[in-house]
């Protein structure tokens, strides 16, 4: 049997720049406060914690003063760097550049077309940290998409702007803007009054292809993510899609030896927040099966 791991798995740029960033500081200050996951992953959280990143919530965030917050890559609502210039707080900004400029283009978009009642519509889960930092952009006065039920807030005789999380499914992407677009015609509106910026990262559209392509290669694929990651999620589905004998795990307890059964080539893969050395912890652990 051979073990193969993925060589477009790990992290993404935007996760492993602000994992550096913290690592650094982490060396020099032995301590630092992170707004919520730095990454949707446990395993590299909790090396972190061990290294002395704190994690923190936003109510504990709230009652901090002088000290020194990092931003993780999700990036934050305006409010966040507002508190923390009253309060005499220190911001280490780990958004990710590709986020950042997100939020200022729905920003200006936000600001530039108020007058015309325009709608800043955003594809992607409410509960998710970059969202409401992409919906803080416009003083939370957006609609938030999540399926296609959600396309009934929208009024189709106002100008839409739409956009979407930087790591939802691509296909559903086209799917709601093909139906925006269908609605507004039968409202008897011209088409060109959506906007649609194409925001969803190529570190994530980009890995589809590649990823397909190593499942077909593979006879069975051990997909290691944090059972909280969007991306995770959206990644193994495409895995399952093409070859059935994909499993998710999170933990290398989770690896049922029988998976294997009769399997020639196994594959190794993950997230864009799941670190390179949990899919070698998994190699390694596959290996030892083979003794
Ligand atoms: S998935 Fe893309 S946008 Fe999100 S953090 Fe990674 S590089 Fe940045």
């Amino acid at each position: 049997m051979k073990i193969n791991i993925d060589p477009y798995a790990g992290f993404c740029f935007g996760v492993t720049k602000v994992v550096e960033m913290a690592e650094e500081i982490l060396h020099r200050e032995h301590h630092l406060y992170c707004l919520g996951d730095i990454v949707h992953n446990a395993k590299e959280i909790e090396r972190l914690k061990n290294l002395g990143l704190e994690i923190i919530s936003n109510d504990q965030f709230l009652k901090l003063s002088s000290c020194k917050v990092l931003i993780r890559a999700h990036g934050e609502p305006p409010e966040t760097y507002q508190h923390a210039l009253n309060n005499n707080i220190e911001i280490v900004d780990g958004t990710c550049p590709i986020v950042l400029k997100l939020q200022s283009k729905i920003e200006k978009d936000y600001t530039e077309n108020y007058s015309t009642r325009a709608q800043i519509v955003i594809y992607g889960r409410k509960d998710h940290a970059e969202v409401r930092g992409l919906a803080g952009q416009t003083g939370n006065n957006c609609i938030i998409v999540e399926s296609l039920r959600d396309l009934d807030k929208i009024d189709y005789h106002r100008p839409v702007f739409l956009y979407a999380q930087t790591t939802m499914n691509p296909g559903n992407f086209e799917k709601i803007i093909s139906v925006i677009n269908k609605r507004i015609a039968e409202e008897g509106m011209a088409t060109r009054t959506m906007k649609c910026t194409n925001s969803i990262c190529g570190q994530v559209s980009g890995r589809i292809p590649r990823l397909k392509k190593f499942c077909l290669d593979n006879d069975v694929i051990i997909f290691g993510s944090s059972k909280k990651s969007s991306n995770g999620r959206l990644l193994f589905q495409q895995c399952r899609n093409v070859n059935e004998r994909s499993y998710f795990v999170s933990e290398i307890s989770e690896i049922d030896p029988e998976w294997l059964r009769n399997a020639l080539m196994v594959g190794i893969t993950g997230a864009t927040s799941t670190p390179r050395w949990f899919l070698e912890e998994i190699a390694l652990f596959l290996r030892r099966q083979l003794k």
